[in-house]
């Protein structure tokens, strides 16, 4: 009744299942994953920081997440944020810590963030850093990563040079940022860790975890929704969104 009632105001239906009411209903909601598992990928990139994440990229949780990034349904952060903290819990692994667990997303594209009109990732960010707050983990958000105005298109490029292409995809911001980050106030002591939606092949994560490591910022894990259990081939991708779109150019491959 209450969730009919929500469709009639708002019109929505639930991403998981169809049902009229709420953006996710409860039967839903209460189907997600409640812990958090390793999740390297196939092949896994050299030196990549250990991979964890809630869920599986696929059904509810694949249609929250596209549904929260390309049409800003901002109602679906907060269950979102609940399973990245779900992630965030197993990565950074029992307490006590020395400090808040300091997450670092993975930055959009900023020409991608004004074509959407927002920043998916460091919303559903922060709302992790609430649940896990609220659960009584110390975490604190440091968007100190930006992403190269670089647009260079993917396409015709063989695996080596998509490598290269990426492979400075991301910088430490100025050093101001760095220094209200890590060099001051509470984030001293705890893990770090880069934070990002879904992982796929690891390219992504990896080339973050190597900007910071750049910079003197040693990276403890990466934490993630969901990650994809299944390589599709080239060209069999279901939807354009199912590529890593951190950058411009890696969407335009598609
Ligand atoms: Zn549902």
């Amino acid at each position: 009744m209450r969730d009919a009632l929500v469709d009639l105001v708002l019109g929505s239906c639930c991403v998981g299942c169809g049902r009229a009411g709420r953006l996710l209903c409860g039967g839903c909601r209460a189907g997600l994953p409640h812990r958090g598992r390793s999740c390297p990928p196939t092949p896994c990139p050299a030196g990549l920081a250990a991979p964890w994440c809630a869920a599986e990229y696929a059904d509810t949780v694949r249609r929250m997440v596209l549904a929260h990034k390309e049409r800003a349904c901002h109602g679906l952060a907060r269950p979102l944020g609940e399973l990245l903290a779900v992630a965030v819990e197993a990565a950074a692994g029992p307490g006590p810590r020395p400090g808040p667990v300091v997450l670092v997303p993975v930055p959009s594209h900023p020409t991608v963030v004004r074509t959407r009109g927002h920043d998916p990732l460091l919303r559903l960010t922060r709302a992790a850093a609430v649940t896990l707050r609220r659960r009584g983990v110390a975490a604190a958000v440091r968007p100190l990563l930006r992403a190269h105005a670089r647009p260079r298109d993917q396409a015709g490029l063989d695996a080596v040079a998509r490598a290269a292409n990426l492979r400075d995809a991301f910088a430490v911001r100025p050093a101001a940022g760095l220094a209200a980050g890590l060099a001051s106030g509470p984030a001293v002591g705890g893990p770090l860790l880069v934070v990002d939606d879904v992982l796929t092949t690891g390219a992504t994560a990896r080339e973050a975890q190597r900007a910071l490591e750049r910079a003197g910022v040693p990276v403890d894990a990466v934490a993630v929704v969901a990650a994809t259990t299944r390589r599709l081939p080239p060209g069999h991708l279901r939807s354009r969104h199912d590529v890593d779109d951190r950058v411009p150019w890696t969407v335009a491959e598609v």
